[in-house]
């Protein structure tokens, strides 16, 4: 439901698990998951925020309204340099020269070797992104 904050959020560089990626189903075991690791819990669904003690419920389905509801949260959804992987949440290290040839620096991640660079899609979110905040 909230991949695409997830991707975003990632590009901008946080530590973002994606619990329809971790087979947790169960209200009780999302709860011990966020408050066992000190995350904030981000969340459409009412019930569930309400259990959790760090939690930001969302209102809206549209990703740049939601970056507009994290950022008024205080998490800061600006993209600077390329940190986390969007597909598996690992650490990017500098690994310049694996992009395509017309790009200077690219990262790799060291948990599933996805290369990255600032393409098309980064300068597309990126400017998403910096419309919600500047607005
Ligand atoms: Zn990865």
């Amino acid at each position: 439901m909230l991949g695409k904050l997830t991707t975003y959020l990632r590009m901008a560089g946080h530590d973002v698990e994606y619990v329809h990626d971790l087979e947790v189903e169960d209200d009780a075991e999302v709860r011990q998951l966020v408050e066992g690791s000190g995350r904030t819990l981000v969340t459409r669904d009412t019930d569930l925020a309400e259990k959790v003690d760090d939690s930001v419920l969302l209102e809206s389905r549209d990703v740049e309204d939601q970056v507009r509801e994290v950022w008024e949260n205080g998490v800061d959804p600006r993209l600077t340099e390329p940190s986390r992987c969007s597909r598996c949440n690992g650490a990017l290290k500098r690994d310049d020269g694996s992009g395509p040839d017309d790009v200077d620096e690219s990262w790799r991640c060291i948990g599933c070797s996805q290369v990255y660079w600032r393409g098309s899609h980064w300068r597309d979110v990126s400017e998403r992104v910096e419309d919600v905040v500047d607005g």
